[in-house]
C-alpha cells in the first residue's frame, strides 16, 4: 500500500477518535464516518429539552501528567483537555447504610479503614503497588496481547526495563501468579463488606466480581480514584469533540450521518467502504470502532477468521438500563458529590446496583436554570430485554416502567425527595442503546477481564484493524485510548511514517 492510501476509521467512539487524531497528525489521511450526527458513542453528550445528559460513561479518569489522555494530547496535538478535577471521585453506599467516599489522596487510608477495619490495610497496599506497577508497564505503551514478531520483541525489551528499574522486581513470583488468578485470591479473610465493595467496583472497572476478575487487571482498574477523575466541560462528549477538532485541525475528515454498511475487499484486503446513503469511500486500510460482530456484519464473505467462530449473540458481557432525569437543583445540595455507587443488594447490577452521576452545579449549559442534568445505570442481561421487545411489547414496556422505579428508589439514598424533584424521567434499554450506538444488541462495556491471555487484540486481517472496548485493555475512556494508540502506532510503524507518540520515560505513581 502507498504511504498515503486513504484510512478509514468507521465510528467516532474514542477509539475510533483517537486513533483518527494521531493518525492524522502524522500526515495521513484519515476520514471518520460516524453513523450518528454527534461524536462519542458510549461516551457522548446528548441534547434534549435543554439538558446535556450523558449517555453512558460519566467518570473519566486517565487526564494526569504521563497518563494516557495526557499521552494522546501530545500525539494529536491537544493543546488542552477541557477537564476539571473533582474529589471525591465517589461516594459507595452499601447496604444497611455504610458510605465510603473514595479520595485520591491520602484520606483514602482513614477511609478505608474506617470504613473496613485497619486489618484490611495489606489489601490496599497490594493493590496500590501492584497498580504502580502495572501503570508503569502499561504506559509504555507495550502491545498487549503481541500479534507480530516485533510487537512481541517490543514487549520483551519493555518488559525487561520495566522489571530491573521496578521497585517490585522482589515480587516478580507474586506479579506472575497474579497473573494468573482472580483478585478473590487477596480477599480470602476479608470482611465481606470489603469483598462487595469490590464486587461492585470491579463490576463498573472490569465487568466482572472479585471471583472471576484477573487480579492485576483489577489492581489496576481498583486504582481510577487514586489517579484522578475529571469533568469534562460541557459533559464527557467533550472529549470526543475535543478529538474531532483535533483531527480537523490535522486536515482529517470526520463525517457524521454516514452509517457504514459494508466494507468492500480485494485479495483479503480493504479496498472501499460503503455507507448507507450509497457513498463510496477508497480506503487502503479500515479501522473499526465497532464490537467484532458489529464487524462480521459489514465483512460479508470476506469476514476475518477470528470473527468466524464468534457465538450468534454478543456474550460474555453485560447491557445497561440507563435513567436520564432532569431535576429541580434544590433536591442536590451543592456540595453533593457528584458521583455515586449504590449497592441496594446482590445479585450486584439489574438495578440492585445502581451508579448516579450529577452534572457540575458549575457546568450552567449542562441543565436549564435551577435544574441538574443526572445519570443512572445498572448493567443488564440483554437477552431478557430483546425477548420482550420482539415478542411481548407491553410487557417490555412494564418491565422498563419497573426498572425506573427500582432505580430512583436506590438514587433516593443519595439524593432524598429525588421521585418529587424530577421533572424529566428518560428510560433506556439495550434496544436504546443499539439504536443510539449500532453497538450489536445493546451489548457495552467490551469483554469481562476474567483473563490476560484470551483478550483481543487489534490486527483483524491485513489492513483491517479493530478498536475500542473490545479490545485489551477494555473498556472506559482512557482504555480505549490506549487502544486507539496502540492501533496508530502499528499504522504508523506499516506505513514508515514518523510516530508522534511521546515515548513515556518519567516513572507515573499515584498523583502524578
Ligand atoms: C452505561 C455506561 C456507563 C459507562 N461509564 C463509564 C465511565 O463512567 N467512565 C468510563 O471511562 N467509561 C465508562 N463506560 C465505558 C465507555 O463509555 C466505553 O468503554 C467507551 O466509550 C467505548 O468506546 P469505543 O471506542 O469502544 O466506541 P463506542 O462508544 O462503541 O462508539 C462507537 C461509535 O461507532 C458508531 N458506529 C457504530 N456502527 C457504525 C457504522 N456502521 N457506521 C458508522 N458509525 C458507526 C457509533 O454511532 C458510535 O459513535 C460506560 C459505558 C456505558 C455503556
Amino acid at each position: 500500500m502507498a504511504e498515503h492510501e486513504p484510512i478509514v476509521v468507521i465510528g467516532a467512539g474514542i477509539g475510533g477518535l483517537t486513533t483518527a487524531a494521531i493518525l492524522a497528525r502524522a500526515g495521513l489521511d484519515v476520514t471518520v464516518l460516524e453513523a450518528h450526527v454527534y461524536p462519542g458513542g458510549c461516551a457522548g453528550t446528548f441534547f434534549h429539552k435543554g439538558y446535556r445528559f450523558e449517555a453512558g460513561a460519566t467518570l473519566a479518569g486517565g487526564f494526569y501528567p504521563g497518563g494516557p489522555m495526557d499521552i494522546v494530547a501530545q500525539a494529536a496535538g491537544i493543546e488542552r483537555w477541557p477537564a476539571h478535577p473533582s474529589e471525591p471521585a465517589m461516594a459507595v453506599h452499601l447496604p444497611g447504610g455504610a458510605v465510603v467516599t473514595r479520595y485520591g489522596d491520602e484520606r483514602r487510608w482513614d477511609e478505608a479503614a474506617r470504613a473496613f477495619g485497619p486489618d484490611t490495610a495489606s489489601f490496599w497496599r497490594w493493590q496500590e503497588s501492584t497498580a504502580d506497577a502495572l501503570w508503569d508497564l502499561a504506559l509504555r505503551t507495550p502491545d498487549w496481547p503481541p500479534q507480530t514478531p516485533g510487537e512481541g520483541g517490543h514487549l520483551l525489551a519493555d518488559g525487561a526495563r520495566w522489571l530491573l528499574s521496578n521497585p517490585l522486581r522482589h515480587a516478580s513470583p507474586a506479579l506472575l501468579a497474579d497473573a494468573f488468578r482472580p483478585v478473590a485470591a487477596h480477599l480470602r479473610d476479608a470482611p465481606k463488606a470489603l469483598r462487595l465493595f469490590v464486587d461492585a467496583q470491579l463490576l463498573i472497572a472490569a465487568q466482572t466480581t472479585s471471583a472471576h476478575a484477573n487480579a492485576l487487571y483489577s489492581a489496576s482498574a481498583l486504582d481510577l480514584p487514586r489517579r484522578g477523575v475529571v469533568h469534562l466541560e460541557g459533559g464527557i462528549g467533550a472529549i470526543a469533540e475535543t478529538l474531532v477538532d483535533a483531527i480537523r485541525r490535522s486536515g482529517g475528515k470526520v463525517i457524521y450521518r454516514q452509517e457504514v454498511q459494508r466494507i468492500e475487499f480485494e485479495r483479503g484486503r480493504p479496498k472501499a467502504v460503503v455507507t448507507k446513503r450509497g457513498d463510496h469511500f477508497p480506503a487502503g486500510r479500515v479501522v473499526a470502532n465497532l464490537p467484532p460482530w458489529n464487524i462480521a456484519q459489514l465483512t460479508g464473505d470476506d469476514t476475518p477468521q477470528p470473527l468466524r467462530t464468534l457465538p450468534e449473540r454478543p456474550q460474555p458481557g453485560w447491557g445497561a438500563f440507563m435513567v436520564y432525569v432532569g431535576l429541580d437543583e434544590r433536591a442536590a445540595p451543592p456540595d453533593t458529590v457528584l458521583h455515586h455507587q449504590v449497592v441496594v443488594r446482590e445479585p450486584l447490577g439489574e438495578g440492585n446496583s445502581v451508579f448516579l452521576s450529577l452534572s457540575p452545579t458549575w457546568d450552567e449549559g449542562r441543565a436549564p436554570a435551577g435544574r441538574r442534568a443526572l445519570t443512572i445505570s445498572t448493567h443488564t442481561a440483554l437477552e431478557p430485554w430483546w425477548r420482550l421487545f420482539r415478542l411481548d411489547p407491553q410487557h417490555y414496556e412494564r418491565r422498563k416502567n419497573h426498572y425506573v422505579d427500582r432505580m430512583l428508589a436506590a438514587a433516593e439514598r443519595v439524593l432524598p425527595g429525588l421521585r418529587a424533584a424530577a421533572e424529566l424521567v428518560m428510560p433506556g434499554t439495550p434496544v436504546t442503546f443499539q439504536r443510539f450506538t449500532r453497538r450489536a444488541h445493546g451489548w457495552v462495556g467490551g469483554f469481562p477481564q476474567t483473563s490476560l491471555f484470551q483478550t483481543w487484540g487489534p490486527r483483524l486481517s491485513p489492513n483491517l484493524w479493530m478498536v475500542g472496548d473490545s479490545i485489551f485493555p477494555g473498556q472506559s475512556t482512557a482504555a480505549v485510548a490506549l487502544g486507539g494508540i496502540r492501533v496508530a502506532r502499528g499504522i504508523m510503524a506499516e506505513a514508515g511514517v514518523h510516530n508522534p507518540v511521546p515515548a513515556r520515560r518519567q516513572p507515573v505513581g499515584a498523583n502524578a
